[in-house]
């Protein structure tokens, strides 16, 4: 199974991906995990991300559809994936589209998280990550067990830098301007559902199960 999750920045979409890959056995594949992780390694591609990222801005497509056309052929990709933070522009969806149709696949769904913008920014100042294993929280919707600390690995919780209110800001925008066509994009090719991101973690997650239950 081939699933998308998209939705503005804090919208649950990580949240719920990550819960969906487990339910369904099949690897989640965060763009923006696998972009902190090659940073954090310093890696050319992160040095080069970097300069968007702590910006607010989108990195360039080419880097993106390569990184992700290398990812879902592996081999762990066999059975699908859920695709987390990608596409995010209708370049990034073309090029996916391409790759997917060479190879005779496509896409089961893709799930709009939806969460409207008054609640971005507070629910974006709640969130926490762990700079050690990239477990993530919200001190409000999903707390570590002991302040600041990850559950995980013990490691230490932070803000991420991009999710300063000014720079959440600024991606909101951006998610208005590059990502947000997606939504006309799949609603048109009939594989688009919306779900309400403002209802509880898990009340989100049922609906989006029982969504793919019926795609599949
Ligand atoms: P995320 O963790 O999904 O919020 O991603 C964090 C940041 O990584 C984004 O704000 C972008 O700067 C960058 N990023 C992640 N995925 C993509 C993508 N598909 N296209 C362009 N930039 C991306």
């Amino acid at each position: 199974m081939k699933i998308v999750v998209l939705g503005a920045p804090g919208a649950g979409k990580g949240t719920q991906a990550k819960k969906v890959a487990i339910r369904f056995y099949v690897p989640h594949i965060s763009t923006g995990d696998i972009l902190r992780s090659y940073i954090q390694e310093g890696t050319e591609i992160g040095k080069r991300a970097k300069k968007y990222i702590d910006k607010g801005f989108l990195v360039p497509d080419d880097l993106m559809i390569n990184l992700v056309s290398e990812r879902i052929h592996e081999k762990d990709c066999v059975e699908g994936y859920v695709l987390d933070g990608f596409p995010r522009t209708i370049p990034q969806a073309e090029a996916f589209e391409k790759i997917l149709s060479a190879k005779g696949a496509k896409l089961d769904g893709v799930i709009n998280v939806a969460v409207p913008d008054e609640d971005i920014v507070g629910r974006m100042a709640g969130r926490r990550v762990c700079l050690a294993c990239g477990a993530t929280y919200h001190l409000a919707f999903m707390p570590p067990g002991k302040k600041d600390t990850c559950d995980v690995c013990k490691g230490n919780l932070t803000l991420r830098e991009d999710d300063e209110p000014q720079t959440v800001l600024k991606r909101l925008r951006v998610y208005h301007q590059q990502t947000e066509p997606l939504i006309t994009f799949y609603g048109k090719r009939g594989i688009l559902q919306v779900v309400d991101g403002t209802e509880d973690i898990q009340d989100v997650f049922g609906r989006i199960v029982e969504i793919v239950e019926a795609a599949l």
